[in-house]
């Protein structure tokens, strides 16, 4: 009996999951090791912000989906991993022997990357502590105007802003909220039609953008690196992420920010018994190297060549997409769909990125009432 083990329950792993149930990997035993017993869905997390959905309709579960593959489910974190002794160890002391290992256990945000920041900020991931804070933030904005900055011009730094604006307006006691978005501007990587609509929503929404990087956060401060110091209540950091610390000592091949390092089939670059997908791994081999491997789109290839990697059977080559489809919620049900350099944007867009959205929530959800 081969023992798999999954780290992680991201967006990779729940089609793992879901492919174990309806059809149960022969010859093998599944673990799955996460810290949490959901799978909060990123693309909904904006609209959870706005106040369009409640926590549960952006969070898959896991314990029905892994009972329903008939995966063992430990609640815990990895906080070490030998690839030449083959085993994960946890952050109570736990150790996991595999003989294959998938990780889709997703970045980390360095707390220490801002001077203040560790002390001062809320941060982005994990997502289940943002979630928990963003209700404290609500209540005190309930009470008072605050001032809230969000930190990091990509586009999950945008949509953030956006969502925060649109629902403290919606409280009606003042709140402000500036995006410090670096020198470069907001959605600095996309085409000049996506910004014009993206400032031109910001400045709807009455968000300040601040065109400057952060350097320091205090109590009740940011300071900008033009020496400016801003009133804030709410530091909200959602700039670049890190590969998770453990990668370093773990002796598999990794990318020169500490990612792994896969080749076409998924596999490690140095262990073949160890997959990674999602933002923890990175393409190596690809024209465009350290973007990731897109957890959603390389579910179904994962789960086929780890099943293939037990019972045997030619594992297959995962194609990464060359050009992505943007879909940017912008507070209210409105977003911005991006697609190379074509650009649109309305509430038709919102609709339709609602409807994907939930459709994957859903898609994994019900399968944990059964296979
Ligand atoms: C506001 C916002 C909106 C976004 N919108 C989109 C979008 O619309 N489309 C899109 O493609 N991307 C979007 N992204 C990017 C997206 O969040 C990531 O690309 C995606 O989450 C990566 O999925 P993943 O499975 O690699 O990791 P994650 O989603 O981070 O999942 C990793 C899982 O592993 C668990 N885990 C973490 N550490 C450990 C550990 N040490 N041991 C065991 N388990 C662990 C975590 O709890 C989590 O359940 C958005 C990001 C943000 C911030």
């Amino acid at each position: 009996m081969k023992r798999v083990l999954l780290a992680g329950g991201g967006h990779a792993h729940v089609h793992v999951l879901q492919a174990a149930a309806r059809e149960p990997f022969a010859g093998a035993a599944l673990t799955l090791v996460t810290p949490f017993a959901r799978q909060m869905y990123s693309g909904m997390l904006p609209g959870f912000v706005a106040g369009h959905y409640r926590v549960e309709q952006c969070a898959i579960p896991l314990p029905g989906l892994a009972a329903a593959a008939h995966v063992e489910l430990i609640e815990g974190r990895i906080t070490a991993l030998d690839a030449a002794q083959r085993q994960a160890t946890l952050a109570d002391g736990r150790v996991l022997p595999y003989d294959l290992l998938s990780l889709d256990t997703g970045p980390v945000m360095d707390r220490d990357i801002i001077p203040g920041a560790r002390e001062n900020a809320l941060f982005l991931r994990p997502v289940e502590h943002f979630v928990q804070l963003y209700e404290r933030v609500l209540e005190q904005a309930a009470r008072r105007a605050l001032d809230v900055a969000v930190v990091g011009g990509g586009a999950g730094g945008f949509e953030l802003a956006l969502a925060l604006a649109w629902r403290l307006q919606r409280l009606g006691t003042g709140s402000r909220v500036s995006l410090v978005a670096g020198a470069a501007g907001p959605l600095s990587t996309f085409v000049p039609a996506v910004r014009r609509h993206a400032m031109a929503a910001l400045r709807r929404a009455r968000v300040t953008v601040l065109p400057f990087a952060c350097v320091e956060i205090g109590s009740g401060f940011v300071r900008l690196d033009n020496g400016a110091r801003l009133a804030c209540d709410v530091p909200l950091l959602a700039i670049g992420t890190q590969a998770p610390p453990w990668l370093a000592g773990s002796g598999l091949a990794l990318d020169d920010r500490g990612f792994v390092a896969t080749g076409p089939t998924l596999q490690s670059r140095s262990h073949p018994e160890v997959f990674a997908a999602g933002d923890v791994a990175s393409r190596t081999d690809a024209p465009h190297p350290k973007s990731g491997v897109h957890a959603v789109r390389a579910g179904p290839p994962l789960a086929l060549n780890l099943r293939r990697a037990v019972g045997g059977g030619e594992l297959m080559p995962h194609m990464p997409q060359h050009r992505t489809l943007y879909l940017l919620a912008t507070g209210g049900r409105h977003a911005i769909a991006s697609w190379g350099k074509l650009a649109a944007a309305g509430g038709w867009v919102w609709h339709w990125k609602d409807r994907i959205d939930r459709g994957f929530v859903q898609r994994y959800t019900l399968t944990s009432g059964g296979s």
